[in-house]
């Protein structure tokens, strides 16, 4: 059974994944969807990132994302 939020999940707008990472992706979100770190986030109700991967890393998208100093 794949992610309830796959249609709307902003990670696939948000980032450029790599041809070599989509397996990841995929495997989290039509997978194991209830290990992805979006999808614990999203059900939380917490803010999260626009960088967060499934698997809980932070990909630096832009300025915004990357911390001070
Ligand atoms: S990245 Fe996570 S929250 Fe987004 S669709 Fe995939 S499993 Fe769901």
């Amino acid at each position: 059974m794949c992610c309830p939020y796959l249609d709307e999940c902003s990670m696939f707008r948000t980032l450029a994944i790599e041809q070599d990472m989509k397996h990841l992706v995929w495997a989290f979100c039509c997978g194991e969807h209830a290990d992805c770190g979006r999808y614990k986030k999203i059900v939380a109700g917490e803010q999260f990132p626009a960088g967060l991967m499934p698997t809980g890393e932070i990909m630096l998208t832009d300025s915004a994302d990357r911390p001070a100093g």
